[in-house]
């Protein structure tokens, strides 16, 4: 319990306003010393892997509406179906205590967000691919559940449930997520994948991106990978709510990573901020931290790991 009350008293302090003024300069003239992120250009093949429906446009919005300017191609790639998220099945099944159906529906709702999303930001529906793997279930298909399906507590679903989904009857097992990530990846031949770090604090987010590290690392296109952070410690991006002027910071999670910066117009910043509120069953809930993320730049880190030297094993 005594930690329990630290950690609530740390959150206040740290968003406690003069906290942030005291330290938002410091943070700022650091993201504005970064270097800027290499330019799209026509004909590009962009995927981004999204852990959730929502983290795709915090992310990314401005980079994925620099690339479609650019003559690009931008696919996005949905990891799970959003079914495991207790508050919202809550509030939109207006349940107290909301049942496998309720998880369901929301995954359905949490999927036409995503489209209507992904039509602002200008990527075309034919580019969007749904996997229907379990919200919060990620980690545990590489760890236990690799072969033997995973029961995903919210929708007491063990296999792919969702029409529209890539393979729908899918048993939820490490191989299939996998199998499936491969023929996305097959299909798309993205020369740019942009991923969770493994820095990120959410379990689905690392497990997205230790997947994708493995499968680009056998292709031999590792170099192929950009990370960024969306769960990044220490109750950032601060401060929270509409700071459309105001820079994206570095997470305290991956303070020294290979960052390099995007900087956003004005009219990228709104367009990103119009897909943000295209997922209203997030934003109910979510709304402070995801309007965070409209910021003048977003940011990309080259490597996974923060630069320096390289210890050579056996
Ligand atoms: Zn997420």
């Amino acid at each position: 319990m005594p930690v329990l009350l630290a950690a609530l008293a740390l959150a206040l302090w740290i968003n406690f306003a003069p906290f942030t003024r005291l330290t938002q300069p410091l943070a700022a003239a650091r993201v504005a010393h970064l270097p800027a992120t290499t330019p799209f250009y026509s004909g590009q093949r962009i995927m981004v892997l999204s852990p959730h429906h929502d983290d795709e446009t915090l992310c990314c919005g401005g980079l994925i509406q620099q690339a479609r300017a650019a003559g690009a191609e931008v696919y996005l790639t949905f990891m799970t179906s959003g079914d495991g998220f207790e508050f919202d099945a809550a509030f939109e099944g207006r349940q107290l205590r909301p049942g496998p159906q309720a998880f369901r529906d929301l995954a359905l709702k949490r999927m036409d967000e995503a489209r209507a999303a992904a039509r602002v930001l200008g990527v075309p529906a034919s580019h969007l691919s749904f996997l229907g793997y379990p919200d919060g279930g990620l980690l545990h298909l590489f760890l236990e559940n690799y072969a033997t399906p995973y029961l995903s507590p919210t929708t007491q679903l063990n296999r792919v449930g969702y029409d529209g989904a890539l393979n729908p009857g899918s048993s939820y097992t490490g191989l299939n997520l996998e199998r499936d990530l491969d023929a996305r990846l097959d299909a798309v031949k993205p020369d740019l994948l942009l991923v969770p770090a493994p820095q990120d604090a959410h379990p689905d987010h690392r497990t997205t991106g230790y997947l994708a590290l493995r499968l680009m690392a056998r292709r031999g296109q590792a170099g192929r990978l950009r990370f960024w952070v969306v769960h990044g410690g220490l109750e950032w991006p601060l401060p929270k709510g509409v700071h459309r002027t105001s820079p994206l910071t570095l997470p305290s999670r991956g303070m020294n990573l290979a960052w390099t910066r995007a900087d956003l117009t004005p009219a990228q910043v709104l367009q990103k901020a119009r897909a943000i509120r295209e997922y209203r069953t997030q934003m109910l809930l979510l709304g402070r931290f995801m309007e965070a993320f409209e910021r003048k730049n977003e940011l990309l880190s080259t490597t996974p790991l923060p630069p320096g030297p390289v210890l050579h094993g056996h």
